[in-house]
């Protein structure tokens, strides 16, 4: 036998869970391999979705461009807006306010980045706070928004506006289903109650739906949420548990009645035990209150949760628990787990919808055939532990660089020991502003440096590199750049605007 009869291509792949994770995983699929591959996705009505999950990071508009999505059909279709970035309330210390605003800052000059300049200008007084400095945090807090205008010239800051949405996460479920189910993935409702292994090598081979239909595939994606069917309670593939760095376990999520036009950024406001966000969509705002139930109990999180809410409550809190961390192997024999039965880390940078991007794409690179390489899948889970470790980070110093002492919950993050890396890049940054981005870790310099400026770490110095520049022309760039961005944004239309005339859902 020759060693290409040896491998067979896979012929048909079974998702098995319905949600956010589900039908982004099935419409990939199904669109990268077309009819080479059946596409099977069972999910159960009864089980549901754990429907919520309403704010991304800009990287969801290449998934959307891969699966041919029109912007505005997918922004009326799932009632929802854009965002700018996120506005941080309360963090580095009550009564604080910034924006992690995606997109760049400035304009960098010969080797060194924008914010190395400022700095000095910052030192000398004569430069206003970072924030003033880029589009997107100068736009966000006016309610200013557009997407880049086809026509606007190559330099201009219009033409590198970057942004994310906030959608209704079960309407994009419902949208992605009915993308995918037109290129020819078939949907099976039921509810799972066997998986079935080969007692020799332990790959599964079928699942079984409580009304006795079996399910087989050469491959099967985990997307059953927490539950974790596959990946789990069958492989048991192993949890790496973060609770101890990142210790709110809970969450509470409920939506309230729009009271004002949809902000261009989501709002996350620091609380005695955790946070809270705000996510405005055109038909209502979304809530919730992320904490730890080491620090408060649920009824004090329900109170404080219903007590500061914009609008009237539109249901009761959904409940939800969780544990941060993620499966040791993420890939294990011929069981991918994509989404929620993968690992969670707390909403706090948006990053879990990423994730599952990031999961799809990575296996649609590393494709096995039916030998099931192992190579393949240590380097899928070799690259994805990298990943979640450096979201993990990032997240890590939004808690720990702070100088709130208000409460157990903060004294305890404030204080904790934190892994070598997110020291590490504090320790470098409070030095002379510096970062390296490591890989391709989602958060790069930008996102970084707002936030350790935001939450009062404030560097000693600049690099040297900075004095090799005539301080007149520092100034010039600085003061240049302020006054871009402001007649720039003085341009854009209000958020609600351009919602309205661009995308605007046809019920509310
Ligand atoms: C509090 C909170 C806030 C979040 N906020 C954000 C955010 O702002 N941005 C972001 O990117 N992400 C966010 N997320 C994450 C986001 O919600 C999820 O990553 C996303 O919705 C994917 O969920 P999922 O598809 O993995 O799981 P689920 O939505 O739970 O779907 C699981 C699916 O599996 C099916 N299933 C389970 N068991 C069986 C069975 N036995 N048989 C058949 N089917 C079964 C269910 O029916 C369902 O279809 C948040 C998560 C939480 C908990």
């Amino acid at each position: 036998m020759t060693l290409q009869q040896a491998k067979r291509p896979i012929k048909t792949v079974a998702v098995i869970g319905g949600g956010t994770a589900g039908w982004m995983s099935a419409a990939a699929i199904s669109k990268s391999f077309g009819t080479d591959i059946q596409v099977q996705l069972v999910e159960s009505e009864e089980i549901g979705l754990i429907g919520v999950g309403e704010a991304t990071v800009p990287h969801i508009s290449a998934f959307n461009r891969l699966l041919g999505i029109n912007e505005a059909e997918f922004v009326r279709e799932t009632k929802g807006t854009f965002k700018l970035g996120i506005q941080f309330n309360d963090w580095g210390k009550i009564g604080d306010s910034y924006i992690h605003g995606f997109g760049t800052i400035g304009r960098d000059l010969g080797l060194m980045p924008f914010h190395q300049y400022w700095l000095k200008a910052r030192f000398a007084g004569k430069a206003k706070g970072l924030s003033q400095y880029s589009l997107n945090t100068v736009a966000a807090p006016m309610g200013k928004f557009m997407a880049p205008p086809r026509d606007a010239p190559a330099n201009s800051p219009l033409a590198e506006i970057a942004y994310a949405y906030h959608f209704d996460a079960t309407l994009y479920a419902r949208f992605l289903r009915k993308r995918a189910e037109a290129q020819g993935v078939v949907r099976t409702e039921g509810k799972v109650v066997a998986v079935n292994q080969n007692k020799e090598s332990g790959f599964v081979e079928s699942v079984t739906l409580e009304n006795g239909a079996t399910i087989t595939a050469d491959l099967f994606i985990d997307c059953t949420g927490f539950r974790a069917l596959l990946i789990e309670d069958t492989l048991h593939a192993g949890f790496e548990d973060w609770t101890h760095w990142l210790p709110c376990d809970r969450a509470l999520a409920v939506p309230c009645e729009k009271v004002a036009p949809p902000t261009p950024y989501t709002r996350s406001t620091a609380r005695s035990a955790g946070w809270q966000w705000r996510i405005p969509l055109q038909h209502r705002t979304g809530n919730g209150y992320v904490y730890s139930s080491q620090f408060t109990s649920d009824s004090e999180a329900a109170d404080l949760l219903l007590k500061s809410l914009d609008g009237r409550a539109l249901s009761d809190p959904k409940a939800i628990r969780f544990t941060t961390g993620k499966r040791r192997k993420l890939w294990d024999k011929n069981v991918v787990a994509i989404g929620l039965a993968g690992g969670f880390i707390e909403p706090l940078e948006s990053t879990a919808i990423f994730l599952i991007q990031s999961g799809i794409s990575r296996l649609v690179s590393l494709f096995p055939q039916s030998d099931f390489e192992p190579v393949l899948q240590d380097v899928y889970n070799a690259q994805m532990q990298f990943e979640y470790e450096r979201i993990r980070d990032f997240i890590i110093l939004h808690y720990h660089a702070t100088e709130r002492s208000d409460s157990q919950f903060w004294n305890y993050v404030r204080t904790m020991r934190v892994p070598d890396s997110v020291k590490s890049y504090i320790d470098l940054f409070s030095a002379n502003g510096q970062f390296f981005r490591e890989g391709t870790e989602l958060f790069g310099l930008t996102s970084w440096v707002q936030v350790m400026l935001g939450q009062g770490i404030m560097p000693r110095s600049y690099h040297p590199a900075v004095d090799w520049v005539k301080n007149e022309d520092m100034q010039a760039l600085i003061d240049h750049v302020e006054k871009v961005v402001a007649s720039n944004v003085a341009l854009m239309p209000r958020h609600e605007d351009f919602v309205a005339r661009y995308c605007a859902a046809s019920s509310i």
